[in-house]
């Protein structure tokens, strides 16, 4: 075997470069399907573009008349479909070195021969890599939205939907109104009962504060003790009520400290999205309103007042 250094200082022999142009032209000018699929599936991390052009290559070889992949992935039901009905069907369990990465199904009117069959696994083998890559992709994004200590979306993540909320409530003329929670007095927890404790009790916070919203509103860890609420066509009068709706479910919370129930309460800021208000300037009147929240007396509601 060659050391590195002789690789290094050794030069090409014309033969090889002769066989690697010509292979190349072979793959750029006349490509097989499977170069093609392969090469295309190359170009995107997204699992519905690949799963799309793996439909579109088998289509083109194998006709079929549903194509269906479904994969559950960080914590979703991920479905692609295409085309309508077919009483014939063969599925495919994908698998890579152990790990599954979805189900492939076909349904055609006409029985699958065994040739088809055998072909419907040449091309699946061929783009079984890059699906792979693309669900770990999926996995990784979805890692970097989440708070690891309570499984919510996090604040990478609110400021992604803040952004989009503010285009959409110009584009739309929606109301967006926002609200950010503080736990008062979390460092006592901490301070009294330990981190552990602590732990706990920001986790049971998340859980409370998603059972009190709506399904279209979304709850965010901001920061250490504060969790913000994003509530899409909600003015700060219906905003409000939810916030005190939030406040008595944090207030009904309790964590057993041997043979003594800890309770906490959470003060709330509210402010609505103003016309052509960037995000850092909605959440800046959010935190003014919280802050007031805690200097008239905590566990109350504050709303930055746009109206009136
Ligand atoms: P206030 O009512 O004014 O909000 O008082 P506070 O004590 O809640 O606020 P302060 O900012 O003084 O302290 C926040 C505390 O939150 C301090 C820190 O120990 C705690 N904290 C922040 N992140 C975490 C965490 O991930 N786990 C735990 N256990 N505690 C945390
Ligand atoms: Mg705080
Ligand atoms: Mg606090």
């Amino acid at each position: 075997m060659k050391n590195i250094s002789s690789i290094q200082s050794a030069t090409s022999q014309p033969k090889d470069l002769a066989v690697l142009r010509q292979a190349y032209q072979g793959w750029s000018n006349t490509p097989d399907v499977f170069s093609r699929l392969t090469k295309r599936l190359s170009t995107t991390l997204s699992l519905e573009i690949q799963v799309g052009i793996l439909a579109e290559e088998l289509g083109g070889v194998i006709p079929f008349d549903t194509f269906t992949y479904r994969h559950q992935i960080a914590h979703r039901e991920f479905v692609y479909a295409t085309g309508i009905g077919g009483r014939h069907r063969c599925e495919y369990r994908l698998n890579l070195e152990g790990v599954n990465y979805g189900t492939l199904s076909l349904n055609r009117r006409q029985k699958f021969s065994e040739d088809e069959l055998k072909g419907v696994e040449m091309l699946i083998s061929a783009a079984i890599c890059s699906l792979r890559n693309a669900c770990r992709f999926i996995t990784i994004e979805q890692a970097a939205l989440t708070d690891a200590l309570t499984s919510i979306p996090n604040k990478r993540a609110l400021d992604e939907h803040l952004q989009r909320a503010s285009l959409l409530a110009e584009r739309h003329a929606e109301e967006y109104s926002l609200i950010l929670c503080d736990l008062d007095h979390f460092k006592a927890v901490n301070d009294q009962h330990g981190h552990v404790v602590g732990d706990h009790l920001l986790r049971l916070t998340a859980g409370a504060l998603e059972a009190a919203i709506r399904n279209s509103d979304t709850v965010y860890r901001f920061g250490g003790e504060e969790f913000a609420i994003l509530l899409p066509h909600t003015g700060e009068q219906e905003a409000r009520e939810v916030a005190d709706r939030v406040r008595d479910a944090i207030s009904t919370l309790r964590v057993d400290c041997g043979g003594k129930d800890l309770s906490v309460t959470i003060s709330c800021g509210v402010a609505r999205h103003m016309a052509e208000e960037g995000a850092d300037q909605w959440i800046a009147r959010a935190d003014e309103a919280l802050y007031r929240a805690k200097g008239q007396g905590r566990n109350c509601t504050r709303v930055f007042a746009t109206i009136g």
